[in-house]
């Protein structure tokens, strides 16, 4: 088939690109729902007319097999905009105020959702489908007009996501921007209402200082460094199953993935049969050879894991053959001493484990808040109790309770990061509210005349009226 190079966005036609859509922005053309839903029809029937291409690009950048991409990629693409397509008459609708006294309730207090204007959606590598397109969704359905700038380092995707806006959408009111540092710069000296950054926290953190000079909103979805913590009560098959698949889906390349595991040293040498047994279940043939096994997204990301794991003092216990040409990095399980070893201070954003053995739950839990009190998913694997302390005693973005990462796989559940993992969230009616503005509005009758009569001047003797 052959999917075109990928051409940056030359910098200079950025400044015109934002001014077009901000203008059409003030024209209202984006508010009437007709338009929201006709657009979103379009981007849906986009989405299927180019899902083979999808799948070819996805293979390209990732490796990613056809299952792992149609499910989590253009499924759920299409999927999220049929929901809201479903919901969005009800989520527009004004909503009638709660709790508001009597006497307040005869000027009608309601909230209306407004969109926000003119918006930037900065989309990541690894879910470079779901996690740009997904924001945008949320962007239209929400009656803005919106920039897309997908992640330069998934490069295939990023050609056919603007092969599919600017096939199917309104040019006045949606764009792709593509390129890298340069063109996001550029992008980020012009006024937004609103950036959604899905990426790194270095990145992130360059993006909040740009906006907070125009004071504009952010929504971060940021990284990783997410605990698993298994007791010597949980269930060691089902969690070495679980969180293998947590760190072979898009080999590892997964914000949500667990980053390291702390576990009850009691129950480490089962854990590590378990995670054997459970490979070769997932891989019968080997993993280099599966088609269910994808690669690393690029040589630079290659290089930073090869590092990761080579600076890392722990002692591999599974895997740890790599190869460089096919960009490959062998699910490699290691039994490290250390919460400051590479592997656990580093977001590794690959196929590699490090288990921490520990004493008990306690010192599991100190640990874990040591390494990051603010991780974006957590994983505990135990009794109710156990998991219910941990979730108790920890915080994070999201958490999946015996298991790897559900939370993060369920369409219309708001996702989204805490502290330095990220702020706002998105998905569902989430990804509405994300992108639009909730205005309080009153309306004052005439004949409420007299009675407002009191908060006039004079205020002489009025207050022992009241
Ligand atoms: P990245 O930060 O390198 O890139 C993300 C986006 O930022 C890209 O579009 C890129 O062009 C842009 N960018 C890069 N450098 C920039 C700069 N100096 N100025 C302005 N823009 C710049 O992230 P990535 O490598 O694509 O993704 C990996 C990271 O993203 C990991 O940390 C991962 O945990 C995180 N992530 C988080 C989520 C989430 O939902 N919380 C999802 C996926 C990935």
């Amino acid at each position: 088939m052959g999917i075109p190079a990928l051409d940056y966005t030359p910098v200079d036609d950025i400044p015109t690109i934002a001014k077009r859509l901000r203008t059409t922005f003030n024209t209202h053309k984006t508010r009437p729902i007709d338009f929201r839903l006709a657009q979103l029809r379009k981007l849906y029937w986009s989405v299927k007319d180019h899902e083979a291409e999808l799948l070819e690009a996805n293979k390209l950048d990732l490796g990613r097999g056809t299952f792992e991409a149609s499910l989590v990629e253009i499924d759920w693409a299409t999927n999220d905009i049929v929901f809201v397509c479903k919901k969005l008459a009800k989520w527009m609708k004004d909503e009638k105020a709660p709790d508001i006294p009597f006497a307040n309730s005869l000027v009608s207090p309601r909230i209306r959702k407004d969109p926000l204007g003119c918006v930037l959606v900065i989309g990541a590598y690894n879910f470079p489908v779901n996690l740009t397109l997904g924001p945008f969704i949320g962007a239209i359905a929400a009656g803005n007009t919106a920039v897309m700038k997908p992640s330069e380092n998934a490069p295939n995707v990023a050609v056919v996501l603007q092969k599919i806006v600017e096939s199917a959408l309104d040019p006045s009111c949606f764009a792709v921007v593509q390129g890298a540092v340069a063109e996001t710069s550029k992008l980020l000296d012009e006024k937004w209402d609103k950036i959604f950054y899905t990426g790194s926290a270095s990145v992130g953190t360059i993006i909040a200082k740009k906006a907070a000079e125009t004071l504009t909103p952010v929504t971060l979805e940021l990284g990783g460094r997410n605990p698993a913590i298994i007791t010597k009560n949980a269930d060691i098959r089902l969690a070495a199953r679980r969180l293998l698949w947590g760190k072979t889906l898009n080999a590892g390349q997964v914000c949500i993935s667990q980053n390291y595991t702390l576990i009850d040293r009691e129950v480490l040498p089962v854990f590590v049969e378990e995670m054997k047994t459970a490979l070769k279940s997932f891989y019968p043939n080997g993993v280099k050879t599966s088609p269910d096994f994808g690669r690393i997204v690029n040589n630079k990301q290659w290089t930073r894991l090869k590092k990761l794991l080579d600076a890392s003092k722990g002692q591999i216990l599974i895997g740890g053959s790599t190869d460089e040409k096919e960009l490959y990095i062998e699910p490699t399980v290691l039994q490290v001493d250390s919460i400051h070893d590479s592997l656990i201070t580093e977001e590794s954003f690959g196929p590699l484990m490090p288990l921490l053995p520990v004493t008990d739950l306690s010192h599991a839990i100190r640990l874990a808040t040591e390494v990051h009190p603010t991780p974006l998913g957590l994983y505990p694997f135990g009794t109710k109790p156990e998991t219910d302390r941990v979730l108790r005693e920890l915080r994070s973005g999201g958490a999946s309770v015996n298991d790897a990462f559900t939370h993060g796989t369920i369409p219309t559940l708001a996702f989204g990061g805490v502290g330095d993992s990220g702020q706002g969230a998105y998905r569902g009616k989430a990804s509405f509210d994300c992108f639009s503005h909730r205005r309080s509005i009153t309306s004052t009758p005439g004949w409420m005349e007299r009675l407002l009569d009191v908060r006039y001047p004079p205020y002489e003797g009025k207050l022992a009226k009241l």
